[in-house]
């Protein structure tokens, strides 16, 4: 079977430190071009600074990965479905739900790929934690994101952009992972948003969800965490407490701790190439829908400005 020639669009840090392997390490996939605006790209392939560009000039390609920030992500979708062309995008999928349901509709209009990727969903401990969850009756969950915004996203202006999420950015990958695992459905009840003065974002936020069969699930996320980080989620049940730390790395049940190699975005690369093959999309909104909901619902405190 011929490789899927693939292009990636935005090469910043999550397409260096990722994309760019696991699609080098997947026979599935041939890279065949990469775009960005201002990075060279990597400097023994062809390299375009817009989308347009290649899609105009360049090699053909059958697939793109959108690595770019979220907020120009709805065009860029929408150039590639037109030209027939797969669609993964990073995660958050884009900068509105209205967006994401539109490029849905499209792709499914056009019987092309389109693949919202959660890549916190494919780290290690969340199917085995899924799995046992799906016959418990959960009680209570709590998760707990902590991190140095500065360790981790220097300089980025966009990610403090309307659209950018703010603290919601590496959140999302939380709600990725709680959408997945738990058996019901989540909604949010209230939520506290704190917005440094200067920034148009938020650097901390606090929620109050609720599962439909009544299990509180509180959410702490913060980027002003120096020192330790906490990526962790622990869930009550009727069987006793299942934890996911490292962002969902390590599972630790009742009967004992797993610790599995990391294969996120491996994983990632192996179900785009599924979906393809199989002529199917898989665009969950889930983890979106709550951030959306906590951006209508909650109350916005201003905190301290933030110089990076
Ligand atoms: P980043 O380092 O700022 O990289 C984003 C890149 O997108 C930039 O290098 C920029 O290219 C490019 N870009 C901007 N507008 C573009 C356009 N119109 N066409 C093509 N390229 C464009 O950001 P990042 O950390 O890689 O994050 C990107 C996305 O991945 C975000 O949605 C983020 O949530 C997600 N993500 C990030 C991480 C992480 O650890 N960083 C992990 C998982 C997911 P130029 O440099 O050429 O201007």
């Amino acid at each position: 079977m011929e490789p899927i020639r693939i292009a990636v669009v935005g090469v910043g840090k999550i397409a260096r430190d990722q994309h760019l392997p696991a699609i080098d390490g997947n026979s599935a996939f041939s890279l065949a071009a990469t775009v960005s605006p201002d990075d060279p790209g990597p400097c023994d392939l062809p390299h375009f600074a817009r989308l347009e560009e290649l899609l105009e000039n360049g090699p053909a390609i059958d697939a793109v990965a959108l690595c770019t920030p979220p907020q120009v992500r709805y065009e860029l979708a929408t150039i590639a479905l037109k030209k027939g062309v797969h669609v993964f995008l990073e995660k958050p999928p884009g900068a509105t739900l209205s967006e994401v349901v539109a490029l849905r509709e499209r792709a499914q209009k056009v019987g092309v790929t389109l693949f919202a990727a959660w890549h916190s969903r494919f780290a290690a401990g969340v199917a085995p934690a899924r799995a046992w969850l799906s016959d418990r009756k959960v009680e209570k969950v709590s998760i707990v994101w902590r991190e140095d915004v500065r360790v981790w996203h220097p300089g980025q202006a966009w990610i403090w952009e309307p659209g950018g999420l703010g603290v919601f950015d590496p959140g999302i990958n939380a709600l990725s992972i709680v959408t997945h695992i738990l058996p019901r459905t989540v909604f949010l009840k209230t939520a506290t948003l704190s917005l440094p003065e200067n920034r148009a974002a938020p650097i901390a936020a606090d929620l109050d969800m609720y599962d439909t069969g009544g299990a509180s699930v509180h959410m702490d996320l913060d980027w002003r965490q120096t020192g330790p980080q906490s990526w962790d989620i622990t869930v009550e049940t009727d069987a006793g407490t299942l934890k996911l730390t490292n962002g969902g790395a390590v599972l630790t049940l009742p009967s004992g701790t797993e610790h599995n190699e990391d294969l996120e975005y491996p994983g990632l690369y192996s179900r785009f190439a599924n979906l393809i093959r199989g002529g199917r999309s898989d665009v969950d909104i889930d983890p979106l829908r709550l951030v959306a909901d906590a951006f209508l619902r909650g109350r916005r405190d201003a905190v301290e400005p933030f110089y990076d």
